[in-house]
């Protein structure tokens, strides 16, 4: 069911929806050209508090709550994906350090990340390491009081800005998770550009020679690297990224009802073609579908539910692939307006295909939500026979 907003979700999403309308949307096509999204509209981020969201008010941060932080997502997905990337990995690194950062960490980082002084960036896929994430070969080891982290990390959004990167690396054959400085001896980063979608994000290659981080900078301990910090981390960037892509949804549809209601053929608006009028009411349905399944994840989330973790899951796989079918339909309605820019629809496809990619690929949820159907199948069984037999 989709959840009521209180009177202060309401004008969150209202402020945030005016803040895309002026300052990010005009400008989404003219950040992919320069592959870069201006420093100014980031600090603002940070000025607005939209960075510091999910950090909690002890530190400095809004502490907003699950369906506030999803309402911020969905519109700054409307209006940027490579905006709303940069919001998801610096999510990221803050609830990885909320939720398995001591309190040193903590209370070093996250009223920096509140205000955006630093930018968060998640570092775990390397050039020979993607899905396979857990078998990571960058490789720390301890020295003196120090961790030595060696290798190298690839597509990392956010890379070429951030301050502050949750590094994954094995220890002794053991995942661990550690917080590296860009200014750090033995770090450097180099641009990635060229890319299909997101082509603001600031991505880069992370290079770590020799590269000494203080003993302190690990987080949760070692073991806890990929399954429990990632998997915190990966929670919350999945949650961002279904939000993200219901906003670029809805994107689609308002782009398209007002392009057929204005774009005439065969003497009559394209929005009175039937052909038409499927593409948009599949667009419509989908949407609605998505956005139930976002406010579903936001209750669960509200509520501490355990099965958050597979509700998002199924969010962002359905939401990202009905973004892609929405993208594709939206092209195909603006025809030769859709192939270009001036209309947000070209963006849209290309960005919604990176969607199918991050936060775990959509074959990886695939595997996650069939694995849970079987058990939950099995379970039904077992019940139904204990209670034959009681
Ligand atoms: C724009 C962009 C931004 C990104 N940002 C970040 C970031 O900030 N931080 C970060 O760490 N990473 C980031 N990534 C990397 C992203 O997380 C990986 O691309 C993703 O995890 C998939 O890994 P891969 O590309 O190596 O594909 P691979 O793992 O090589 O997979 C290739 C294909 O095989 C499929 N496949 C693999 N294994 C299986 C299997 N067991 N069963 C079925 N199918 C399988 C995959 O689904 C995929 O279709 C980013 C990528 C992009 C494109």
């Amino acid at each position: 069911m989709e959840m009521e907003l209180n009177a202060g979700q309401r004008e969150l999403q209202a402020e945030v929806r005016a803040f895309v309308d002026e300052h990010v949307a005009p400008f989404a096509d003219e950040f992919d050209r320069k592959e870069r999204l201006p420093e100014e509209l980031v600090r603002e981020l940070g000025a607005r508090g939209y960075l510091g969201g999910i950090v909690p008010e002890a530190y400095g941060g809004r502490g907003m709550d699950a369906l506030s932080w999803g309402l911020l997502c969905e519109q700054i997905g409307r209006g940027s994906a490579s905006l709303l990337s940069i919001l998801t990995v610096h999510s990221m690194v803050v609830q990885a350090l909320v939720k398995w950062g001591g309190e040193a960490q903590r209370s070093r980082w996250l009223p920096r990340l509140a205000t955006g002084e630093t930018l968060g960036a998640f570092a775990l896929t390397e050039p020979e390491v993607g899905s396979d994430a857990g078998s990571s070969q960058t490789a720390a080891r301890a020295e003196d009081g120090e961790y030595v982290l060696d290798g190298e990390k690839r597509w990392i959004s956010c890379g070429q800005i951030a301050g502050l990167f949750l590094v994954f690396a094995k220890v002794d054959g053991q995942s661990a998770a550690f917080l590296v400085e860009r200014d750090t001896p033995g770090f450097s980063t180099v641009p990635m550009g060229g890319l299909l979608g997101f082509r603001a994000a600031m991505l880069a290659e992370l290079h770590m020679a020799g590269c000494r981080v203080p003993e302190e900078n690990l987080v949760g301990r070692a073991g806890f690297g990929f399954s429990h910090v990632g998997g915190a981390a990966l929670d919350q960037g999945r949650y961002c990224v279904g939000w993200g892509s219901l906003g670029m949804m809805q994107g689609c549809v308002d782009a398209c009802l007002e392009y057929a209601g204005h774009r005439k053929q065969f003497g009559t608006f394209i929005k009175g073609h039937q052909l038409v009028q499927e593409m948009v009411a599949d667009m419509i349905v989908q949407t609605k579908a998505a956005r139930l399944m976002c406010h579903h994840a936001a209750s669960l989330k509200e509520r501490g539910e355990p099965s958050l973790i597979l509700e998002t899951s199924i969010a962002k796989y359905f939401t990202s692939r009905a973004t892609v079918k929405a993208a594709l339909d939206a092209v195909q309605i603006h025809g030769a307006n859709g192939c270009r820019e001036g209309y947000p629809v070209a963006r849209y496809l290309r960005d919604a295909k990176i969607l199918e990619i991050i936060e775990g690929s959509n074959q990886m949820q695939q595997i996650i939500i069939a694995k849970y159907g079987y058990q939950e199948h099995i379970l039904a069984k077992r019940k139904a026979r204990t209670d034959r037999t009681t």
